[in-house]
């Protein structure tokens, strides 16, 4: 249990009981025997549940998923399924009934977030998740240890758009907010998340290449940023190595002094062949003269690998251009080596495999790629480095 959390228990009917906990940042109410909890922002907005054994997630746009396990090829895999507002409804008002019951006894303290809880059924949540559609654009993907991070979209979509395995932002034209616009969006932001943002550990910066955005108007942005979220000092982004002017060791010192602590590139192979059928333009010396301008200016990197793409036909190789690559990036404390299962997202990439007469693996494939790679990666990597899967349908926001 985190520092300064209260916990109250209460009994309730057939031997079982309720704890309520009060966190600075978050409300839980834990029922047992049964193991059931259920996880609110300080809003009342739920954030998750573990209820009859099953764990779901509340994305803030009011949907609910279902996240599961299930074993194949041998292997473990997570299976993510949308569930019904409906029986989402029922699950939540199971909450809301048990704090309903021991509502009387709460102290003061607790009076106002459980008044929060109370109020916010099904239908407030629905309007909730409209503000929250007026705000912002579908938010795509985050890296994994972001997922917790409050999104600021001073851009939207990729300025390139193009990678044939990338669907995430092909429904938008790129475009970089102006100044008025972004302090709009941050006001609306403030105004949405309320006390909520006492659970965001870090400022994103949205969407695929906000570090695109000209350095002097991104120093007036990240300005902004500190005057209205002082709360949330530590600001990360992905960042691309082909588009845009480039920004040298000088700018990225500039960004960190102002809060940028990573940047995130999706490096996916460090095989020219490959990167070729993926559509992705960029070269292994700009990525290397990138790795070094960040160390330069204090910038940490997160790399992120394709496992999977191309195949058999592309294992070996992959695997070797791709460590070779890492291994120049002199990745040190702080730096991220995330390892993407491929999951197929564009229609686009199946066409080129097909025309390339190059088979789609299956996830057993893919895992046991994806297993070789972090093995290879773990032996040859500074052991500061931290290496992890990265599951991108395990992304909610
Ligand atoms: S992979 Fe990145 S650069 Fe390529 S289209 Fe997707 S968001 Fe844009």
């Amino acid at each position: 249990m985190g520092k300064n959390a209260e916990i109250l228990n209460f009994a309730l009917p057939g031997d079982r009981t309720l704890g309520v906990t009060l966190k600075p940042h978050a409300f839980n109410l834990f029922e047992k025997p049964q193991e059931n909890l259920w996880t609110f922002d300080l809003e009342g907005r739920l954030l998750g549940m573990y209820v009859d054994g099953v764990n779901y997630r509340r994305t803030l746009d009011n949907r609910y998923f279902r996240k599961s396990r299930i074993r194949m090829h041998g292997e473990d895999f997570r299976q993510v399924i949308e569930i019904s507002q409906d029986k989402s409804a029922l699950l939540l008002d199971r909450s809301r009934e048990l704090l309903a019951s021991v509502a009387d006894q709460l102290p003061l303290n607790f009076e106002n977030i459980a008044e929060r809880v109370l109020t916010t059924d099904m239908s407030v949540l629905e309007k909730d998740a409209a503000v929250f559609r007026d705000i912002y654009l579908p938010i795509s993907i985050l890296p994994p240890d972001q997922y917790m991070a409050l999104v600021l979209q001073v851009s939207e979509g990729c300025n390139y758009n193009q990678c044939t395995f990338c669907n995430f932002y092909r429904d938008r034209t790129f475009r970089i907010k102006s100044q008025v616009e972004v302090e709009e969006h941050l006001l609306a932001v403030r105004d949405f998340f309320g006390a909520g943002i006492k659970l965001r550990r870090s400022v994103f910066l949205a969407d695929a290449n906000a570090l695109v955005i000209p350095q002097n108007r991104l120093v007036a942005i990240l300005d902004t940023i500190h005057r209205e979220f002082p709360e949330v000092p530590q600001i990360y982004s992905f960042i691309d190595v082909f588009t845009g002017v480039r920004k040298g060791s000088a700018d990225f010192a500039r960004l960190a002094e102002l809060g940028l602590r990573r940047v995130y590139l999706g490096l996916e192979s460090g095989n020219p062949a490959l990167l070729e059928l993926l559509g992705k333009p960029q070269l292994s010396d700009d990525i290397i003269q990138l790795g070094k301008d960040l160390k330069a200016g204090g910038v940490q990197l997160g790399v992120i690998l394709l496992a999977g793409a191309g195949g058999e036909q592309f294992r070996r190789a992959h695997l070797k251009d791709s460590i070779a690559l890492i291994e120049k990036l002199d990745l040190g404390f702080g730096d991220m080596i995330y390892i993407s299962e491929f999951y197929e997202t564009n229609r686009e990439y199946r066409k080129v495999m097909e025309r390339e007469q190059i088979e789609l693996p299956e996830p057993g494939t893919i895992r046991k790629i994806s297993n070789e790679l972090r093995f290879e990666l773990r032996r040859k990597i500074h052991k500061d480095v931290s290496i992890s899967v990265y599951d991108i349908q395990q992304f909610f926001y």
